[in-house]
């Protein structure tokens, strides 16, 4: 038996916020850092992680999955420190790939419109080279990191979207577990997370904590929230209204289509046009190659079988597309302003015959929020420069289909993997509060914040 050594743990973002998420790992000198994100509310070099933290260039990069938070500054990353090699499951690279060319468009996009400095924080060419520093694996296929010292990393299926994995790193002395993001939940095409082993033994477990703070999604399931939201689509049709389904591009905007999709074969919902955005469609066409990772009983349905919205920057493109009943699956989830499902809900809410329905998480910092709480009457603004509108609409409902693990299951992880220490991230203060301050029994348990390092020993 090797005898136990002590690591450094570094938070770059992610502690304390849902963000950047970065953490560097000090294993014997050698640095590998967990994750490379942005902040999806901040902008410019407010976005990044602390990189100013970095003593000298980590000697590699472990990517858990394709949302911006956990890999939209690698490219970044990389201009300062063009020998780190980057590490993630074959579809997260794939992926990765379509989500960074994607960033650089849109943050070329604010600097323009917005004005903001230091956007884009890299070009395509930079996303170009970050791709080919890029090394694909295979879930639970352990693989040594180019160190100093003897370092195997595994990465493990994590649930949550197509490729997301947690990972597991032994290194002499230390096993450290890091989940990334984390659904138990089977969805309509990505299976749930899958258990560690019982004979792996965990020195140190980082564990995300979004849910830490509300007991959301721990009483109903989510096939019975699937026909909840099926039933209350048939009554905005049935009426001539729309529905707009605000979804993320990854992962939520393939689950809802194909379960959309479902309940219209299943004659539930009526066989009105389903439309999707482009970033969303873009991701399903890698969702397409790799149906290998989801459920053996998931049915991808074809990509055209689903309209495209158009450009509804242009004016009329939106109330068009409102003339005839519809099912529209839109980016962004949280409905940022300007994006394609803010715009489509500001023509929406001055109406009294269309629905809105959030299905995923909804930082209170943001326009879904806002008109999530509103009330008919209340003044909402769409769009940068657009004139406030009147909500008239009161058919706005919130559906509970997070991706995220419930906080019982995120104890259930902490009691399944027993591990001496705990460190909690990925999770506003008052859910890491939570789950800090319920899930000690026994554990050495941290809360760091951005900036700071803890010494964690076996
Ligand atoms: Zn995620
Ligand atoms: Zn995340």
């Amino acid at each position: 038996m090797a005898t136990g050594k002590s690591i450094q743990l570094s938070v770059l973002g992610g502690g304390g916020e849902v963000g950047a998420s970065c953490f560097q790992l000090d294993i014997e000198g050698q640095h590998i850092l967990l994750d490379s994100g942005t902040h999806p509310k901040k902008d410019g070099l407010n976005a990044l992680p602390d990189f100013g933290m970095l003593t000298r260039a980590p000697e590699a990069v472990l990517v858990t999955h394709a949302h911006q938070d956990h890999c939209g500054s690698v490219p970044y990353l990389m201009r300062q420190y063009p020998g780190v090699t980057a590490h993630a499951t074959i579809p997260t690279v794939r992926i990765v790939d379509r989500m960074l060319h994607n960033s650089v468009s849109v943050m070329g996009l604010l600097a323009r419109e917005r004005g903001i400095k230091d956007y884009p924080l890299y070009e395509h060419e930079d996303v170009e080279y970050a791709m080919q520093r890029f090394e694909g694996h295979e879930f639970d296929a352990p693989f040594k990191l180019p160190l100093g010292v003897p370092v195997e990393a595994s990465f493990r299926r994590a649930g949550h979207v197509l490729g997301a994995a947690s990972i597991l790193i032994k290194a002499p002395g230390h096993t450290v577990y890091y989940t990334g993001d984390l659904c138990e939940t089977r969805q309509e095409l990505i299976d749930g997370l899958s258990p560690l082993s019982k004979d792996e033994q965990v020195d140190t477990l980082i564990i995300e904590s979004t849910h830490g703070a509300n007991d959301v999604g721990g009483t109903v399931s989510y096939q019975e929230e699937i026909y909840r939201l099926g039933v209350e689509m048939a009554k905005v049709l049935e009426a001539g209204g729309t529905v707009l389904v605000p979804s993320f591009a990854l992962g939520r905007t393939q689950e809802v289509l194909n379960f959309v999709s479902r309940l219209q074969e299943e004659g539930l919902v009526p066989e009105v046009p389903v439309y999707a955005s482009g970033l969303g469609r873009a991701v399903y066409e890698i969702y397409n190659k790799f149906t290998d990772y989801m459920l053996p009983e998931a049915v991808l349905r074809p990509l055209d079988k689903y309209k495209r919205i158009g450009n509804v920057w242009k004016p009329g493109v939106a109330k068009k597309l409102l003339s005839e009943p519809s099912i529209i699956v839109a980016t962004s989830g949280m409905m940022l302003d300007n994006t394609p499902s803010a715009l489509i809900a500001e023509e929406m809410v001055k109406s009294t015959k269309h629905g809105i329905f959030f299905v995923g998480y909804l930082d209170h910092e943001t326009l879904g929020f806002r008109l999530a709480e509103s009330k008919p009457g209340d003044m909402l603004q769409f769009g940068l420069e657009h004139a406030p509108v009147e909500v008239s609409m009161e058919n706005i409902q919130r559906f509970s289909f997070s991706a995220h693990a419930p906080r019982a299951a995120l104890q259930g992880v902490i009691s399944h993997i027993q591990p001496k220490n705990i460190v909690f991230v990925h999770g506003d203060p008052d859910a890491i509060d939570w789950m800090n301050t319920n899930s000690g029994n026994g554990f050495t348990t941290y809360a760091p914040k951005i900036g700071e390092t803890i010494t964690l020993e076996p």
